[in-house]
């Protein structure tokens, strides 16, 4: 359908609602009751509503398109905790990564979700205002792949607060397109005042030299990207490690979900009877490793325990009806896991939902 043709179309139902003076008017001038009583005696509903429409007026002018987005957040209540969810930008991840899967039933499932291959995939961070703490959950990339990421310090201020304000920063696992936000464009420490929280199985094989030496020329740059990353933190003093399942603030478990990296880990989130699992990289590819879950990543340190984590994951999540927020599930990543028949799971996103009314306006 053209412009030309939509516009007059549209125009009826855009305008504001007019007396029922103003509309008698309003029908004079384009001389519809005249045509109504010619065409109503012999003419079908179809004519009638050509004929209405050619009565109207042209369309005055072309709306512009307009060049960008809605700012990457949102926000979301768990008990009186506030979250928002906030968008580094998009991936493309190629199927050829997925493995324990053919191309054809990779395909499948990325068709049955209309999904196409490579497939755009999010990078999301959390922020989590604690009341007494305001808390980010991984940092985005930063600067470290290209102008497509990187936009978590943006949408963080969009979404009303400063770096500074930060307290703590938890880090699922030190993968670049986690850690690289942890630095503003000249290497200093994008949140100035927060401590870094990091699994200390993580921080022991990332952050090791001698594991950087052995390891093979393929994965130096992921060590490099990890231990730049957190230096200017740990130089500072404010490098922290925890261990596996330990609370790591009030209110913020670690769930220790090994295998995509050694020390791999989620975060529960606690406020009354409410609760949030930030699950950090369990699932990469929604389309296929919700119905696949034994479908890995190249990128998995450890394969098999990666698809091991992730089964206990969508299990325990699914029968709990915990709900979940990943760093790679589709914006704002936010929502539910459903069993679906034996070992197969499928992603229920949350609804957009209005915040509740402050209490001081609720009465
Ligand atoms: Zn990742």
């Amino acid at each position: 359908m053209s412009a030309a043709l939509a516009q007059p179309v549209d125009q009826p139902v855009s305008r504001p609602a007019a007396c029922p003076a103003a509309q008698r008017a309003a029908a004079h001038r384009h001389g519809v009751p005249g045509l109504t009583r010619r065409l109503a005696s012999g003419l079908g509903a179809t004519a009638l509503f050509a004929a209405l429409f050619a009565a109207l007026p042209p369309a005055h002018a072309e709306a512009p398109l307009q060049p960008t987005q809605v700012p990457g957040y949102y926000r979301a209540m768990v008990g009186a905790m506030q979250v928002t969810a906030l968008h580094d930008g998009q991936i493309q991840l190629d199927a050829k990564l997925l493995k324990n899967a053919s191309p054809a039933q990779i395909q499948q499932a990325l068709a049955r979700m209309f999904r196409s291959n490579p497939t755009s995939t999010a990078v999301n961070a959390y922020l989590v205002n604690l009341g007494s703490r305001l808390v980010l959950v991984d940092a985005g990339a930063g600067r470290l792949f290209g102008p497509a990421l990187g936009q978590v310090l943006a949408n963080l201020k969009a979404a009303g607060y400063q770096p500074e304000q930060v307290d703590d920063v938890l880090i699922t696992h030190l993968h670049g397109d986690h850690v690289g936000g942890l630095l503003t464009a000249d290497g200093q420490p994008a949140f100035p005042r927060a401590t870094l929280h990091v699994a200390q199985t993580e921080a022991d094989f990332w952050l090791s030299e001698q594991r950087t030496a052995q390891a093979p020329e393929g994965m130096k740059p992921f060590f490099k990207m990890a231990q730049d990353s957190v230096k200017p933190y740990a130089d500072a003093g404010r490098l922290k490690t925890f261990a596996a399942g330990a609370t790591v603030l009030p209110g913020a478990s670690a769930v220790s979900l090994p295998g995509h990296t050694p020390g791999h880990t989620g975060f529960r989130f606690t406020s009354g009877d409410a609760s949030l699992l930030i699950w950090g990289d369990v699932v990469h590819n929604a389309a296929v490793q919700f119905p696949r879950p034994q479908v890995t990543i190249e990128f998995d340190v450890d394969g098999p325990q990666a698809a091991a984590s992730r089964r206990q994951a969508l299990r325990q999540t699914a029968s709990a009806r915990q709900l979940v927020a990943g760093m790679h599930l589709p914006f704002p990543g936010m929502g539910h896991v459903r069993a679906e028949g034996r070992q197969a799971y499928e992603w229920v996103p949350i609804d957009f939902t209005p915040l509740p009314a402050p209490a001081s306006a609720a009465k």
